[in-house]
C-alpha cells in the first residue's frame, strides 16, 4: 500500500479531546488494579449456573492460574487456545496467560474438527482449553492428517477422562506467580483469527498496549458505571466479546452476566431475571428483540442502552425496535474490526441513527477514492481507513497480509465503503472486502472455496454473500461442475455441512454456472458475480 493519507485534510477527528494513554503497563496489572479497587463486588456472573467470582477472586484465580502453567513450564511467547463456550474462567485464563507473557488465542466453538486443526497449526499454541462437550472434537483436530500442530497439554473446565482439569490449576497456592517483564508496546495479549480483508484467516496480534488504549478510548466515550449490569452474550472467541463485553466491564466495577449460546428462551429470562441495563448485540439479536412475538412475555425494562456492532443495523430496524420497546432503552451503534481491538467509533450521542458515529478519542479516520487513494471529503463514497493506538501490530508470521492492510504510516484500510458528514459522523454502506458476515460472524469466502474445491464434482467455485433481512448475508457457492460428474444442489451443500462450522455452510444455496469470471491474474470477479445475482432475483 502507498501512503498518501498524511495530510491534514479531510480527515475524521474524535469530537472529545485526545488523551494521555498509559504506554508502560501490562494489561493484567491494569484489571487487577481495578480487582484491587472494586474487591467484593461481583465481576462475573455465568446466567445458567450462577457461579460468580468477585473482583478479588478473579486476581486471586488469575494468580493461581498463572503460578500453576508457569510451574507447567508454560513461558513468554508461548501460545494457548481456548475452544470453549462463554465461561466464568476465560476472563481469568486470559490474564493469567497476559500476566506470563503467553499469548491467548481463541476459536469458534462450533468449528469442526479440520477448522480447529487449522487454527492450532497456524497459532503454534502448545496447549488447548475446553469443555467436556467438545473435547471428542479436540481430540480429532490433534489427529487429524492435514495439519501438525505443537499441542502439548489439553485442559478442560469440568471433568472429562485423560485431560488434565482447569480446577486443578485453581488449587495452586499462587507462590510460583513469576515477575515477567512485559513490553505493552510489543508483546503480544491475545491472538483472536480474522480473515482481515481478503484471504483465510490470520492470526491477528493485538499487543496489550492495543487493548488497553481500545479499553481506556471507549471508556471514555461510553463509559460504563460501577455495579452496571452487563450483558455477556457475544462470543468469547471473537473479539467483540473478548475485549468489550469482558474488559470494558472489568475495567469499571460493572458486573458481565454470561449466557454461553443464543437460546430465545434463556436470553430473555436473562434480561429479565438479572436486571440487565446495559446489552452489546449484533444486528440478528436486535430483529429478534425488534420482532419476535415471544419477547413481550417477558419484563426486559432494566435495559437503558444498547450498542449493536459487527454488522450493518438498517434505519428501518433501528425505528422498528424503538418503536416497539419504547421505554426509554437507546440504540445506537459500535464500528470496528479485530483488526483495530475492535472499536474506532461509537455513536455516543445514541441519536445518529444508521450511523457507526464519531471517533473515538486518539483515532483518526479518513475515506479515500477506491482507484486513486486520494483522501476525499464530507458525503463523497470510498474506502473507510482508520489510524490509532488500537491498530494491530499485525498479522502472525504474514508480513505480506500486514502490508497490504496498513500502510507504512500506520492507516488501516477496513475494506469497508462509507462516508462521512461534516460533523464527524461516519457511515458505513457497503464492503469491498471479499467477507461474508452471517449474523455478524465472519465467512471468509476463501475459505469455502478451497472446501468447495475438495469436492469430486467440483471443477471450480466462488463464494458470495447475498443480502438477508434475519441473518445480514447469506453465504451462496456458484459452482462449475466437473465435465461428466453428476452432482446436485443438495451434495454440495450436505458436503458443506460435515465440513464447516455453521455459520459457514451455505444457508444461501448453490447455483451452477458454466464460468467463474476471473481478470487476467486469475482473481475472482465477485463483484460482478453479485451483480449478476441482483440481476436475476430482480428480473
Ligand atoms: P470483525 O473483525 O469480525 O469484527 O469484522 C469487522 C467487519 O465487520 C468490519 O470491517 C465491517 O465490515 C463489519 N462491521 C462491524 N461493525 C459494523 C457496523 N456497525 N456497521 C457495518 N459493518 C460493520
Amino acid at each position: 500500500r502507498s501512503s498518501s493519507l498524511d495530510s491534514g485534510d479531510n480527515i475524521i477527528r474524535s469530537h472529545l479531546p485526545d488523551l494521555v494513554l498509559p504506554t508502560d503497563t501490562p494489561f493484567h496489572e491494569y484489571i487487577f488494579e481495578k480487582c484491587d479497587l472494586y474487591k467484593d463486588l461481583p465481576a462475573v456472573t455465568e446466567f445458567v449456573s450462577g457461579r460468580t467470582y468477585t473482583y478479588s477472586q478473579v486476581k486471586k484465580n488469575a494468580i493461581k492460574v498463572a503460578s500453576a502453567l508457569h510451574r507447567l513450564g508454560y513461558k513468554k511467547g508461548d501460545v494457548v487456545l481456548s475452544f470453549s463456550t462463554n465461561h466464568i474462567d476465560l476472563p481469568v485464563l486470559m490474564l493469567a496467560c497476559a500476566s506470563l507473557g503467553v499469548w491467548y488465542s481463541a476459536a469458534n466453538p462450533t468449528f469442526t474438527a479440520d477448522e480447529l486443526s487449522r487454527q492450532l497449526q497456524d497459532s503454534g499454541s502448545q496447549a488447548v482449553f475446553t469443555m467436556p462437550h467438545l473435547s471428542a472434537t479436540v481430540r480429532e483436530a490433534l489427529d487429524c492428517r492435514n495439519y501438525k500442530h505443537n499441542v502439548k497439554q489439553v485442559f478442560v473446565f469440568g471433568t472429562s477422562p485423560g485431560l488434565r482439569s482447569f480446577q486443578s490449576l485453581l488449587e495452586d497456592d499462587g507462590r510460583g506467580f513469576p515477575h515477567v517483564y512485559i513490553d505493552p508496546k510489543k508483546d503480544v495479549f491475545v491472538l483472536p483469527y480474522s480473515s482481515g480483508t481478503t484471504g483465510l484467516p490470520k492470526g491477528v496480534m493485538l499487543t496489550h498496549f492495543n487493548v488497553l488504549a481500545n479499553c481506556i478510548q471507549i471508556q471514555a466515550s461510553v463509559p460504563v458505571s460501577v455495579g452496571e449490569k452487563a450483558l455477556g452474550l457475544l462470543p468469547l472467541y471473537h473479539i467483540l466479546g473478548m475485549v468489550i463485553d469482558q474488559y470494558c466491564v472489568l475495567q469499571s466495577g460493572a458486573c458481565l452476566v454470561q449466557l454461553p449460546k443464543f437460546d430465545p428462551e434463556t436470553f430473555l429470562r436473562c434480561l429479565q431475571d438479572a436486571k440487565i441495563e446495559l446489552a452489546n448485540l449484533v444486528p440478528a439479536v436486535v430483529n429478534f428483540l425488534a420482532k419476535h412475538p415471544g419477547v413481550s412475555k417477558y419484563d426486559i425494562t432494566s435495559l437503558r442502552r444498547i450498542y449493536s456492532a459487527a454488522a450493518p443495523l438498517g434505519e428501518g430496524l433501528t425505528q422498528e425496535f424503538l418503536q416497539r420497546h419504547s421505554f426509554g432503552v437507546t440504540l445506537a451503534q459500535g464500528y470496528g474490526m479485530t483488526e483495530t481491538s475492535p472499536a474506532t467509533n461509537v455513536d455516543y450521542t445514541n441519536k445518529m441513527c444508521g450511523s457507526v458515529g464519531t471517533m473515538l478519542v486518539n483515532t483518526l479516520g479518513q475515506i479515500v477514492d477506491n482507484n486513486t487513494n486520494k483522501p476525499l471529503g464530507p458525503r463523497q463514497l470510498g474506502e473507510y481507513c482508520v489510524k490509532g493506538p488500537q491498530v494491530m501490530k499485525g498479522y502472525y508470521n504474514n508480513q505480506k497480509a500486514t502490508q497490504e492492510i496498513i500502510t507504512p504510516d500506520g492507516w488501516l484500510h477496513t475494506g469497508d465503503i462509507g462516508y462521512y458528514t461534516e460533523d464527524g459522523n461516519v457511515y458505513i454502506c457497503d464492503r469491498i472486502k471479499e467477507l461474508i458476515k452471517y449474523k455478524g460472524s465472519q465467512v471468509p469466502p476463501a475459505e469455502l472455496e478451497s472446501v468447495l474445491l475438495e469436492h469430486p464434482g467440483v471443477a471450480d467455485a466462488a463464494v458470495i454473500g447475498v443480502p438477508d433481512e434475519r441473518a445480514g448475508e447469506l453465504p451462496r457457492a456458484f459452482v462449475v461442475k466437473k465435465l461428466g460428474v453428476k452432482v446436485t444442489e443438495k451434495d454440495i451443500v450436505d458436503f458443506m455441512k460435515d465440513k464447516m462450522a455453521p455459520s459457514k455452510r451455505l444457508h444461501g444455496g448453490v447455483q451452477f454456472i458454466d464460468e467463474i469470471p476471473r481478470n487476467a491474474s486469475g482473481k475472482i470477479l465477485r463483484r460482478s458475480i453479485k451483480e449478476q445475482y441482483t440481476r436475476t432475483m430482480k428480473g
